[in-house]
């Protein structure tokens, strides 16, 4: 199947991490959707830069947290741009505060949008990407669900259950030529690393043995990589993009 066939769909990509996985996947798809949460202003700037690279791109806003939004974008990529090859499932936001004091809405809000809004797309996207041979699904998770991490009770929540989804979906459409993976990028140069206070992110560097943030091209690099031909071989794994954080 030559690369202008295949279509991609990408949550969360009006900026940051999706941002730069979109433009990766122009290299790879001839089509892509994106969804965004609200500003639709980034999302046009992305599907714009698409364009520029000869992609058909569409944007659609869509809260994944919500299943029948999810079913209703999904049925709109797939009308405009065909069926979908490759999911990414990208969205998503943090509600940091120490476990204590989380209210049970934040939590609810942090694992609906990260975990649920995953779950949505995937069962949406299923039956095109088990015709799609191969299909390709690659699920942004974070080191915060590997690791935990203090604050963030809600988020690590939802992103180790990612993983958890990852490993089972890879079980269940294994037999269909349809992978699915995850990826786990550490700190990242992206709005929502830049909301944290500075001193808290110099300290966390610290930590971190290449000491510096990474750069959303380089996960969107190991996201690329997932989606390709060459990793047919690669399912229920996930790849670290953390600068050596998490080891
Ligand atoms: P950003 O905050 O920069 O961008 C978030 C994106 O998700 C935006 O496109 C936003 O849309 C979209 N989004 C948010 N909520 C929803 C929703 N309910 N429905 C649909 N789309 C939504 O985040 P990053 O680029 O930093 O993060 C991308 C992914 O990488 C996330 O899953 C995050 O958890 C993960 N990650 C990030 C790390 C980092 O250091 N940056 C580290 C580890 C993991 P809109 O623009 O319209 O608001």
């Amino acid at each position: 199947m030559s690369n202008n066939t295949r279509t991609a769909l990408i949550s969360g990509a009006s900026r940051g991490i999706g941002r730069a996985i979109a433009l990766r996947l122009a290299e790879q798809a001839g089509q892509i959707a994106i969804l965004y949460a609200g500003r639709a202003d980034a999302a046009r700037e992305t599907v714009q830069l698409l364009e520029e690279k000869g992609v058909r791109a569409l944007a659609l806003q869509c809260d994944v947290a919500d299943a029948a939004q999810v079913d209703a974008a999904v049925k709109k990529a797939r009308a405009q741009l065909g069926p979908i090859h490759m999911l990414v499932n990208n969205a998503g936001i943090t509600r940091d505060g120490l476990a204590l004091m989380m209210k049970p809405d934040d939590f609810d809000r942090v694992v609906r949008v990260n975990l649920h809004g995953a779950f949505h797309l995937i069962r949406a996207c299923t039956g095109d990407l088990m015709r799609a041979k191969p299909g390709r699904i690659v699920n942004i998770t974070s080191v915060s669900g590997m690791m935990g991490n203090a604050g963030q009770a809600n988020y690590a929540s939802a992103k180790a259950g990612l993983i958890g989804l990852t490993k089972t979906i890879a079980r269940e459409l294994a037999s269909r030529q349809v992978t699915c993976n995850a990826v786990a990028p550490g700190y990242i140069d992206t709005d929502m690393v830049r909301q944290m206070d500075p001193q808290t992110l110099d300290s966390a560097l610290q930590s971190v043995p290449l000491k510096r943030l990474g750069q959303a091209e380089e996960v969107a690099h190991a996201v690329a990589y997932l989606c390709s031909p060459g990793a047919g071989y690669v399912t229920g794994s996930v790849l670290q993009v953390d600068g050596g954080l998490y080891m």
